[in-house]
């Protein structure tokens, strides 16, 4: 077929439109707002609620297959796409709640920090007890760039952190003490090839992503091959289709998993410029059944920044730099915290 829909049109969904156009393929946006970002650059664009199943299987009716960028999409909607949807609703069903998501991480043989479930706040108590601080706290469902999270450094901080999140259900979980954080992007194909670039590392401030950086320095590098085969293994018990990440803390006891993302990941925007293929290109071949494409560094180094909030404001002074890869994502509001876009900086040698 020609022709993919995305499910979300933020600037994931509108790098892989671009990535999608450039290999001949008509993208469809599906997205509950009025402007996404990824429908200034698509074919098409439907506006409807992800929880609207009869939208949802008339937008795929248009297209002839289908992917998301976001993962907190009900799954009961896009399950009736069957095999259309590529990844499919278990990569988003496990990826989508912190407590089945860790328990299947573990079920896969890769090492997850010390967890709870937690329901009220005697069960916060009792994780305290048992896990000793520092713990965070973090929802089960629906966070991204560290929100509904909180904190516990200190034993009597137990009531508030739990306020904080709004007692929502959530996991606490051992604070770690890491050398660094990296990320192992992988794409799978539906015959069980994988494909990997380069781990990034990743520095995060306030738990949003700031920079990521390739090639990872030595701490890190001794532990991709480890945290590789738990990537893979991750994958293929999902049965996925497509690009998937795995977050790790470098720790002294080997690699440590975070968290899961069922598809193209912002520590890999810099394999647009840095590799070969792109993240969102493999993502496109994958779910299509292409080839893959060499995900070997096009570059000796690559250096992304986050342009977090007003740091978009000087976008036309990034551009000084005429050898900056500049990404804007034309969204709106440029509100605290928000991704605005990013910049790229390879190193060629
Ligand atoms: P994302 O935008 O990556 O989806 P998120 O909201 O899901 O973010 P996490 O990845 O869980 O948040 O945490 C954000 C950051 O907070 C991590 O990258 C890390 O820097 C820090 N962090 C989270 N959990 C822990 C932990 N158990 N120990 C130490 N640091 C942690
Ligand atoms: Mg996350
Ligand atoms: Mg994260």
């Amino acid at each position: 077929g020609s022709s993919i829909g995305i499910v979300g049109g933020g600037q994931l969904g509108r790098m892989l439109a671009v990535a999608a156009a450039q290999l001949g393929y008509k993208c469809h946006i599906f997205d509950p707002h009025e402007d996404p970002p990824a429908a200034h650059v698509a074919a098409g664009f439907t506006r409807g609620a992800y929880e609207d199943a009869e939208a949802l299987a008339e937008f795929a009716t248009q297209v002839d297959v289908i992917t998301y960028e976001f993962e907190n999409l009900p799954v009961g909607p896009l399950a009736v796409l069957g095999p259309k949807l590529r990844p499919g609703t278990r990569s988003l069903a496990v990826a989508q709640d912190r407590a089945v998501e860790k328990q299947f991480i573990e079920e896969c043989g890769a090492t997850v920090a010390a967890w709870r479930s937690v329901d009220s706040a005697d069960d916060v108590e009792r994780a305290v007890a048992e896990l000793g601080t520092p713990i965070v706290l973090k929802t089960r469902r629906y966070g991204y760039d560290g929100k509904g999270q909180a904190w516990i450094r200190n034993p009597s901080e137990a009531q508030s952190a739990w306020d904080s999140i709004g007692h929502e259900p959530a996991v606490a979980e051992a604070g770690v003490e890491f050398d660094a954080e990296f990320s192992v992007i992988v794409a799978r194909w539906e015959d069980g090839r994988t494909t990997f670039w380069d781990s990034p590392d990743n520095v995060h401030r306030e738990g949003i992503l700031r920079t990521s950086t390739v090639p990872p320095p030595p701490v890190i590098a001794g532990q991709v091959e480890h945290a590789r085969t738990a990537a893979a293994n991750i994958a293929s018990a999902l049965d996925h289709v497509g690009v998937l990440t795995v977050e790790f803390f470098a720790s002294r006891n080997g690699p440590i998993v975070n968290e899961i993302a069922p598809r193209v990941h912002n520590s890999g925007h810099w394999t647009i410029e840095g590799a070969f293929t792109s993240q969102f290109e493999q993502h496109i071949r994958a779910v299509c059944g292409l080839p893959p494409g060499s995900t070997d560094l096009a570059c000796h180094s690559a250096r992304m920044d986050n342009l977090i909030g007003d740091e978009i404001a000087d976008w036309q002074g990034l551009l000084a730099d005429p050898h900056a890869h500049v990404h804007i994502y034309g969204k709106g509001e440029a509100r605290p915290g928000r991704k605005m876009g990013h910049v790229t900086r390879i190193d060629v040698g």
